[in-house]
This record gives C-alpha cells, structure tokens and sequence, in this order.
C-alpha cells in the first residue's frame, strides 16, 4: 500500500538498479560459491514484492527470512528460488516448510530432534540449516549441544543438512578480536561434525554484508548479506562502497519567516535567536523518522544543508530553510530527508542509530516509487 504521489507527505523513492548494481559488486567480492541476499523485515522495510524479483533478476537465487510467514509471502512472489527462515522453528509451524519449499534453520538441539521427527515421515529427506553458536548467545547451538550431537548423531534422523552456518559478532568492526575467534570456532565445529560424520555435503555460511569485507578467509561457500545490498555502508568509518538505494523527500506544507525571540516546536526545545524562515515538513515519527534526530538532524534542498529545528512530532518537522533562496521554498517543495547528500548512515547517525533501524521504520504513508529493474 502507498499514498498517492500527489497526497503524501513524503515520496520514498527505492532505486531498484541500484540494488541489482550492489548485488553483484557483493557477489564480484565474495569468493565462495553462492551470494544470497537476506530480505527479512519485509526487504529491510523496503518492500520484499519488489525488492527479491530485482535481486532475482540480478542473478540472485537463495533468499534468507527470518520468520516462517515471511518465507511464504516470498515463495509467493518467487517460485523457483531456495528460501531459508533463519528464526528456526516454531511449535505448530512444521508443516509449512514442506507446503511452501522452506529450509528450516535448526537453531537447537531440540529443533534437530524436532526437525527428525518430520523427516521421519517424509518420502525424501527433508533439509535444513544447522545453525551453531560461535559468539552471539542468541540463536544456534551451544557448544554443549554441539558436542552431544556429535557424539550422537543420529539425532539427526533423516534430515539432509543443506548448510552448516554461524553468525559473527562483530563483523563491522574489522579488528575486533572476536571475528577470529568466532571464525576459528566456526572452523573447529565443522571438523567435528565432519568428524562425526555429519554434513558431509553441506555447505558452509559465516558471513554477512560486513563479513564478505573481512577476507576470503572468512567466506566459505555462502554469503548472507542483507544491509549493503540496500546501500547500508558495510565498512563503518570508510567510504562507502555501495551504491545509494534509498530517497526520501519530505513536502513542504508552510514556510514562515520567524523574528527573535521565539520557539519552535513542543518543549520550546530550539529558540530563535536572529531573523530566519521554517519550512514545516509533512513527515514525522508516525512514518517512522525518529524523533531521535530533533534537532540533531538535517534535510538537503539541492547541495544545502538545512537543519531540523526543535522537535520531530508525529507528522510534522520543521526546518531552518534560511540559507536556501527563497523561490526554492513554497508549500509543496520537496526537502530531501535522505538522499545524495545525506544518506541512511548519516541519518542513522543524527538520530543516534545506525542504518538498519532507520530503513526498517521507513513508514506506510509515503509514496513510494521503484525505480529500475534490478536487471
Ligand atoms: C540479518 C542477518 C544477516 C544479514 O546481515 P547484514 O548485516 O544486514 O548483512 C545475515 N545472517 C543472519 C543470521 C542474520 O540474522
């Protein structure tokens, strides 16, 4: 759902292109066998219904959600791509993996009894991820678990696995010492199942968007990107090397000149303390631009900055426009939110966040254009 261009507060404009152009610089990069592209969170809030048939058509066929219903909203979108649901298993939701193509990812030893269990009954193994904790403590197999099922691993059953994978830590953060240590664990929990035969025509996955920019050694055979492909900046504190998906331009409603000595906004938060004019802005944190960012933010209008003054409110922000000639600014001019000259992570960053946050929020009101194919 989208307003339409000429009622909506903000046009958010999402260039499918660009998606297709960072897919295969990631999939250039990567030196494993396979670059996926993750879309949970609905494409990272960028809409899944045209954001995977892009990355389809950039060449991209295995697919990671998180949640079972995300799964099957994509199967309905793509037929014939392998789709992954890293949440793992749910009680109740078992027969959904074989009705749509889901790979389960197996985040326990409870989930590979349970996952067994379906294998047990089915004509052909079914597959599924095993998933071990090396560093995060949020979903995986302990080393604990990981040992028992070695030393038993016919509690597998039936299941085939398709990828042994690990999730790293601190990926962004390239000389964190954690990333060698996840990789050596990563390393040593697949010499154990291989040990115990397990897995043997699994593939391996340890990296993400940030992870492929640690090195071939990091790499295995499949990449799960997510952020970098929708121009997150997989190396924080360096150039960016992905290229610019996301524009939002919010609608000027009113501009007014202000004198001294005035306030703006709720909570009298920003004071006037010389001649100026706010444009007021139809956006706000109802679409999901955080009120984090008053008056830490800032809009461009061409190359000029303009920052937020006072506080965001639910629909509205307002802005000193006084730099900016003054034909630029009339009700119904657009103010570039995010854009060239300010993208996601510098947003994320006035807003005290990072990128994720802030294109997972992007709200239902705006309207919303792709642009491109991704082909
Ligand atoms: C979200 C997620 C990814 C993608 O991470 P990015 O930092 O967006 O590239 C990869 N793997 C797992 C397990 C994830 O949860």
């Amino acid at each position: 759902m989208s307003n339409s261009l000429e009622h909506a507060g903000a046009i958010l404009t999402i260039d499918l292109d660009a998606i297709g152009a960072n897919y295969r610089l990631l999939r250039d990069r990567f030196q494993g066998a396979e670059c996926a592209a993750v879309v949970k969170a609905d494409a990272y809030g960028l809409g899944v219904e045209a954001v995977a048939p892009a990355l389809a058509r950039a060449g991209c066929g295995t697919f990671y959600v998180a949640l079972i219903d995300e799964g099957i909203r994509l199967r309905r979108v793509l037929e014939d791509v392998d789709i992954h649901v890293l949440g793992g298993l749910l009680p109740g939701s078992l027969d959904a993996f074989a009705e749509y193509r889901l790979v389960p990812t197996l985040n326990s030893l409870a989930e590979v009894e349970a996952w067994s269990g379906v294998a047990a009954g089915a004509d052909e193994a079914p597959s599924a991820d095993l998933h071990i904790d090396t560093g995060m403590n949020r979903l995986g197999l302990p080393r604990d678990e990981l040992d028992l099922l070695c030393r038993e691993p016919e509690r597998l059953g039936a299941t085939s696995l398709a990828t042994v994978m690990s999730h790293l830590a601190c990926a962004d953060d390239p000389g964190h010492p954690l990333n060698r240590r996840q990789l050596e664990d990563f390393t040593g929990a697949r010499a154990a199942l291989a040990g115990a035969g397990v897995g043997a025509g699994a593939s391996a996955s340890l990296v993400n968007s940030s992870g492929i920019f640690l090195g071939p050694e990091f790499h295995f055979d499949v990449a799960r990107p997510g952020v970098a492909l929708y121009g997150g900046n997989p190396l924080p504190g360096k150039p960016n090397p992905m290229a610019q998906v996301v524009r939002l331009q919010g609608k000027i409603l009113q501009v007014r000149d202000v004198d001294t000595p005035q306030t703006v906004g709720y909570g009298a938060s920003h004071r006037i303390t010389r001649r100026g004019r706010i444009a007021t802005v139809a956006l706000g944190y109802a679409d999901g631009f955080l009120r984090s960012s008053s008056n830490t933010g800032s809009g461009y209008i061409g190359d000029i900055r303009v920052p937020f003054v006072g506080r965001v409110s639910m629909d509205l922000i307002t802005i000193d426009v006084s730099a900016v000639p003054q034909h630029l600014i009339h009700p119904g001019a657009l103010i570039d939110m995010i854009g060239p000259s300010n993208p996601i992570d510098r947003v994320a960053a006035d807003a005290g966040t990072i990128g994720y946050e802030i294109m997972t929020a992007l709200g239902a009101r705006y309207h919303r254009v792709y642009a491109g194919d991704g082909a």
